[in-house]
């Protein structure tokens, strides 16, 4: 029972040593998905860090393990510095060679197209990123990634907003929006917020855009991000502008610009300035929007064509105001130049209400009669363009239902896929467990098997052997001699019995004790053992009565046996046994006859016995006419 507890702890063992095994291999790939999940998320921020993470990630992936190494490479294209237009560029050849690998699956391959547009877009080549964005969101769909969808309608609404497209935009950037949020991708959705709020700020929907930015700001503001907040702050500010709330534009421009002063960013700083100067000008403060735009002069040069196109505008407006309509001309003609090379025509617009009053202070009516008109124009341009994206843009609003009926739907299917994903995983585990249990099991029965086969083996060795001699006992070597005697008639050939008994056993046991008769008793079974050849057989048959089996040996040959055999007894030295102890023996000889019947046989040997014992004791009797008693003092 004890074999039966052993080897049920040592399957559970195994079992739990399989399963540990399974479980750290497990892990360890749990630990590789998370790192990935948590870099993707952003919620590891530092380059240092990225980098570290990545090269981590490199060591820990089997290059076999094709889904992760593409997962890696898709990292890569996303990891690549793109600070400035020139190494963006770079980052783009890089994702395309990315992109070149056949090995790349659907998924990948989208994420790769998203990643070469984005530098694309960053190395000033926005037409070339929407074509790769618009094949990205197909592919997106197609493999039903709801996080890909997101970056790739987030990515793609950027860049439609920044052209003036906003009822696409506003499409893909809600969309974004409500994906990100059910994934809980927090970073991810607050930077499609941002978008989604410039966007509505863009589309002339002030109220909405700065709803919008509050929320980023409190949102930002908590996390510590200051930056960001900031960045925000100035929306914001522009937002109120737009609506010609001054008094609030200007609070949140001076908030900011004083806090890119802190921070030590004079670039930001100066940025401020510029735009905070229209505000300062709509309000009447003149002196104050001419010092900052004296501040911003030094560091705004004309390659940042945003800011240089309104400085000049506002340096244009002061200068008109100070009776100096030359000085403002010049002005504008610099930042007509600007506005033009970055298509802001909502710029132009404010720009040639300006110049019209420049012209017209200066006595040119013709000219200023012109300029009106182009600001009509542009005007009457800008107004259609939205008047006709506010309709869809209403369209769109209803339509967010719709939407996110859709995204639901798309993470229902990705949490099916994930679940179906899981059963396979779980059933794997339980086929391993099961092929464990059952290995186990056939290990426990067949060591059960072997260990009852040996023990009726030994139960079969029992029962045919005597206890005391260990000698084949009575019944054992009687059946060994029906199989001799049948063997020998088949083959015609002889086959001989010695029949022998201790001499005035009786006395011994009498005189020395029955221990002493047990340990005389197999001296003498050892003493004929020893004596018989590799075929002979010994066996006690009786008390102090022994039978010997000799297949193949003549009569003669027997006799011949059985006297060697009975000089043996009596020379062996039994003092060790008892001082004084002498044992012999008496021993009848026959061999197979006409008869060929073993009981027959033994009959014969046991009159030949009888003869022996009647002669005298210590002496051979051969069976048959030529019976002859041995003498027992004989050599042979
Ligand atoms: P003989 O054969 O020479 O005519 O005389 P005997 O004394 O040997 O003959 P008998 O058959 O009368 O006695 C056999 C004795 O052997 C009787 C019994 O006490 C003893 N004996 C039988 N089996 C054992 C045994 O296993 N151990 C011992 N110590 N004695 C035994
Ligand atoms: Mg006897
Ligand atoms: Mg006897």
């Amino acid at each position: 029972m004890s074999l039966f507890r052993q080897f049920i702890a040592s399957g559970v063992l195994v079992i739990t040593a399989l399963l540990s095994v399974a479980d750290a291999l497990a892990m360890n790939l749990d630990e590789i998905d998370q790192l990935f999940d948590k870099i993707e998320r952003a919620d590891i921020s530092e380059p240092q860090a990225i980098n570290e993470a990545i090269a981590s990630l490199e060591a820990a992936i089997d290059k076999d393990d094709l889904p992760r190494v593409l997962r890696l490479s898709r990292l890569h294209c996303w990891n690549q510095d793109s600070t400035t237009e020139k190494l963006a560029a770079a980052a783009a050849v890089y994702a395309n060679k990315l992109l070149g690998d056949p090995k790349n699956d659907t998924l990948t391959r989208a994420d790769l197209l998203l990643c070469r547009g984005y530098y694309n877009r960053l190395a000033g080549k926005p037409k070339d990123a929407l074509v790769d964005y618009d094949e990205a969101v197909k592919l997106a769909y197609q493999v039903e990634s709801p996080r890909l969808i997101a970056d790739a309608r987030s990515l793609r609404g950027a860049i439609l907003s920044f052209e003036g497209n906003f009822s696409p935009a506003l499409e893909d950037l809600i969309t974004a929006q409500h994906l990100y949020e059910s994934l809980g991708m927090e970073v991810w959705s607050l930077n499609n917020l941002t978008e989604l709020a410039t966007s509505y700020r863009r589309f002339g929907d002030p109220q909405t855009a700065i709803r919008y930015y509050r929320q980023l700001e409190e949102k930002y503001r908590s996390q510590g991000e200051f930056n960001a907040a900031t960045l925000v702050n100035s929306e914001i500010a522009m937002a109120y502008e737009a609506m010609n709330e001054n008094a609030m534009a200007l609070e949140y421009y001076r908030k900011t610009a004083d806090y890119w002063e802190s921070a030590n960013e004079p670039l930001a700083a100066a940025s401020i300035y510029v735009n905070m100067s229209g505000s300062l000008i709509k309000q009447g403060l003149v002196p104050e929007a001419k010092q900052k735009l004296a501040k911003a002069e030094q560091l705004i040069k004309i390659e940042h064509a945003g800011f240089y196109s309104f400085m000049k505008l506002y340096q244009a407006q002061i200068a008109l105001q100070e009776n100096q309509p030359d000085k403002a001309l010049e002005l504008l003609n610099q930042g007509e130049e600007a506005f033009n090379s970055i298509q802001n025509k909502r710029g132009l617009a404010e720009l040639y209400t300006t110049k019209s009053q420049t012209l017209a202070a200066l006595g040119d009516w013709h000219s200023a009669y012109g300029a009106l008109e182009t600001q009509n124009r542009l005007q009457n341009e800008l107004q259609n363009q939205l008047q006709s994206q506010r309709t869809t843009e209403m369209r769109t609003r209803f339509d967010t239902d719709r939407m996110a009926n859709e995204n639901r739907q798309l993470l229902e299917n990705q949490r099916l896929k994930e679940h179906e994903l899981q059963i396979l995983q779980q059933n794997k585990l339980l086929q391993l467990t099961t092929m464990v249990l059952v290995l186990v099991i056939l290990a426990i029965v067949s060591v059960f098997a072997y260990k009852q086969a040996q023990r009726s083996k030994l139960m079969e060795h029992l029962a045919l052997t005597d206890f005391l001699t260990k000698l084949p006992n009575r019944r054992h070597i009687y059946r060994r001699g029906e199989l001799f005697v049948q063997q020998a008639k088949k083959q015609q050939s002889a086959m001989s019995v010695i029949l022998f008994d201790a001499d005035h056993f009786k006395k011994v046991n009498d005189h020395y004790g029955h221990d002493v008769g047990d340990k005389a008793l197999v001296v003498l079974a050892d003493c004929a053992s020893a004596q018989m050849r590799k075929a002979d057989m010994v066996g006690r048959i009786g008390g102090e009565e022994f039978l010997v089996l000799l297949p193949g040996t003549s009569l003669a040959q027997a006799g011949e046996i059985a006297e060697r055999l009975r000089k043996a007894m009596d020379d062996t030295d039994m003092n060790d046994i008892s001082t004084g102890l002498s044992l012999t023996i008496s021993a009848g000889v026959a061999s197979l006859d006409k008869d060929k019947s073993f009981s027959a046989l033994l009959n014969r040997a046991d009159h030949a016995l009888y003869q022996a014992k009647a002669a005298g004791r210590n002496q051979v009797v051969l069976d048959g006419p030529h019976s002859l008693a041995a003498d027992p003092a004989a050599e042979i």
